[in-house]
């Protein structure tokens, strides 16, 4: 490459980002210096109220799970430097698989990194070009490189559109197997799937149902399972995927669970697991933890809940607009993107760490902050947060 063509390359770059910057996209990394939890150091050397990590459970900085982890670490070591089926797989990765599977109902699971490996890998090795994917439009990010890597026929549905789903699955009907995917929650809206309703549509069309678990693994359902048990459908569904990055501890890692020739298959043949490094032990080892801790009580669920109930009711009485709904993401409606963010900066400053989302993340006109609840919230930490909700929202002269 000569010189004058690399310049283009990076001048390229440089013009895009600029581009970004001007239309007010460019995500500037927010700097924490303490674990996460229900408040954080940031860099400014200020401690906030921190409403927007998936720390739902907040386990995430629990000193209970750093013991663990560190026990976890002194025993099985560092790494693995090694893939599951070379010499990557310890005794723990086989027992937090069978507790996985055992949580959710199902016969076995599979670990990956992440669940974007767990979702890119799913597709490929499970349906061809005989097989149809029936899709929700707002499905995360992972669902849909998942589906670019295979080669089935796709169809999308409109949004928890129950009426399209079925006119999706009659026009998959020439397909050999069939699959509808879903998250279970979105995590825009905090709109939880119509799970009963599609399981229905499924049985009627012969289908397959695949759930994204990713904002529902710990908490959802009476006790915690997830939406299947929310929508009493356990035991009903086919492909089960989640993260252990966001309620279960929030460190990472990834899974799908499912019946045991699913999963067999997935080892043999889904590439993220077969060409990517084994879960770190500190991970496994602390995940087995969590789930100790989840069959247990179901008390951090619990106070997750009344605290979602707390908050939703209190913002709404001080007369911000939320999308209604049950779930710890609460969005609070804005509308307007550059409000959003005056609004968000002015929470900041006044010691609250919240996210404001606009177009394109979310439909244009529908910005928001979004705010997400936590088990580890106090009511003190609830009430500092709506009085700066309320003294932000009179100031930029959204409540009246
Ligand atoms: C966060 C998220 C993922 C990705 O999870 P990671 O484990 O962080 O890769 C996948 N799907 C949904 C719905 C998510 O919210």
């Amino acid at each position: 490459m000569t010189d004058t063509a690399r310049e283009g390359f990076y001048r390229q770059l440089a013009e895009r980002l600029d581009d970004t910057r001007r239309q007010g996209l460019f995500k500037q990394e927010r700097v924490l210096m303490s674990r996460q939890g229900p408040e954080v150091m940031c860099d400014d050397g200020v401690a906030r109220i921190n409403l927007c990590a998936n720390n739902y459970l907040g386990l995430s900085g629990s000193e209970a799970l750093v013991e663990a982890g560190v026990k976890a670490l002194r025993e099985f070591g560092f790494g693995l430097s090694s893939v599951r089926f070379i010499c990557g797989t310890q005794g723990p990765h086989k027992a937090l698989e069978a507790r996985i599977a055992a949580f959710l109902g199902t016969d076995d699971a599979i670990l990956y990194a992440a669940a974007f490996d767990a979702n890119g890998g799913v597709f490929e090795p499970l349906f061809d070009e005989k097989d149809a994917i029936i899709s929700d439009e707002l499905n995360h990010a992972s669902i849909i490189d998942g589906i670019r890597l295979c080669k089935a026929g796709r169809f999308r549905y409109k949004h928890n559109d129950m009426d399209d789903l079925a006119r999706q699955l009659e026009a998959a009907s020439g397909a050999r197997h069939k699959v509808i995917v879903t998250d279970g929650v979105f995590s825009m809206d905090g709109t939880i799937a119509q799970l009963d309703k599609i399981v229905a549509l499924a049985e009627r069309f012969g289908a397959l149902v695949m759930i994204d678990e990713c904002h529902a693994t710990g908490f959802m359902g009476k006790t915690g399972r997830g939406t299947h048990e929310h929508h009493g459908v356990l035991g009903r569904i086919d492909i089960i995927t989640g993260t252990l990055g966001k309620a279960l501890g929030g460190a990472m890692g990834g899974f799908t669970a499912g019946r045991r020739e699913l999963v067999e298959t997935l080892r043999q043949r889904s590439r993220p697991y077969l060409f990517s490094n084994s879960l770190a032990p500190a991970i496994v080892g602390t995940s087995l933890a969590v789930f100790d801790d989840l069959e247990r009580s179901t008390e951090l669920r619990d106070r997750l809940h009344e605290n979602t109930a707390f908050f939703r009711r209190e913002i709404a009485a001080l007369g911000f607009t939320i999308k209604p709904g049950t779930h710890p993401i609460v969005p609070v409606m804005l509308f307007d993107a550059e409000l959003a963010q005056r609004f968000a900066q002015r929470l900041y400053a006044l010691g609250v760490l919240a996210t404001g989302f606009f177009y394109p993340v979310v439909p244009l006109g529908q910005a928001r902050v979004r705010v997400q609840m936590s088990a580890a919230h106090t009511r003190e930490h609830l009430t500092r947060a709506l009085a700066a909700f309320a003294q932000a929202g009179a100031e930029l002269g959204i409540l009246k």
